[in-house]
């Protein structure tokens, strides 16, 4: 088994289920001590918790909602009491809901982009105060929508093209105190999130699929290699960079 993390601790947010839980196991088989953080699924992030400890890792589960400040505040209090500083952060946690143009709401806005970019900027804040002179790596997980923006996800795909640019910026910003800062766009994966959103079994799913040159949706295993990388020294001249992890759709 590698151990490229060896020694270091990764937080991942929303990891109680679907691309954040095989991260948060991934990051774990490399070697990390890891936080699962999870908003409400206890269960969830406690079994993904055993199955870390199950194959001689270590892990906590911390519950925290991203989008509320306070809860971000505990949420890295919590590993800094459990771990004593952050090396890696991973901003998966993520809502995604589409709505045509006319019945876009207020709070279909806000709502997304409270977890999607706000969550994500807040988590970032507290992390980088618990990593050392060493620095360390943000991975924020993006989409492909950000730039594929399919009709009806206008709220969604500017949450992710958001999340590309704050990516950029944090980059440059971060750089001079060795935080590299990276995005992963996935394309379309099988996880209960997309299942709930009736996305694998509609038409959208068969369309995707036509358009991807690889010919098939994604599977969690599919992502969570490319954040080993990019959590590991394997990455250490990348930073500012978005990898499509999407079988070649764009
Ligand atoms: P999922 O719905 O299966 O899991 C989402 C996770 O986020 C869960 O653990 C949930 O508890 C957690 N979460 C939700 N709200 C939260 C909050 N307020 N605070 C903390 N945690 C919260 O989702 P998924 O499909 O695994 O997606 C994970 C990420 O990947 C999201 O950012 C999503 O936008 C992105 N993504 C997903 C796909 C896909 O097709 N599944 C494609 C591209 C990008």
């Amino acid at each position: 088994m590698s151990q490229k993390l060896a020694g270091k601790v990764a937080v991942v947010t929303g990891a109680s289920k679907g691309i954040g839980a095989e991260i948060a196991e991934q990051l774990a088989a490399a070697g990390a001590s890891v936080v699962v953080n999870y908003a409400s699924s206890k269960a969830g992030a406690e079994k993904v918790v055993a199955a870390i400890t199950k194959n001689g890792g270590k892990a906590v589960a911390v519950q925290a909602d991203v989008s509320q400040a306070a809860d971000v505040t505990k949420l890295f209090a919590e590993t800094k009491k459990a771990y004593g500083k952050v090396d890696v952060l991973v901003n998966n946690a993520g809502i995604y809901e589409f709505s045509p143009l006319e019945a876009i709401t207020a709070e279909h806005y806000h709502k997304q982009f409270n977890l999607n970019v706000l969550g994500l900027i807040l988590a970032t804040q507290e992390a980088v105060q618990l990593m050392g002179p060493e620095g360390g790596s943000v991975i924020n997980i993006a989409s492909v929508v950000a730039t594929l923006a399919p009709p009806n996800t206008s709220v969604y795909s500017v949450t992710k093209a958001a999340v590309v640019a704050v990516t950029r910026s944090l980059a440059q910003e971060l750089g001079p105190r060795k935080i590299r800062v990276n995005a992963v766009n996935p394309g379309l994966v099988e996880t209960e999130g997309a299942h709930g959103a009736g996305i694998i079994d509609s038409d959208f799913r068969k369309q995707i699929e036509s358009q991807t040159p690889l010919g098939r949706i994604g599977k969690v295993e599919d992502i969570a290699p490319a954040v080993v990388f990019l959590a590991s020294e394997d990455s250490s001249w990348v930073t500012g960079e978005t990898l499509y992890i999407s079988g070649g759709l764009r």
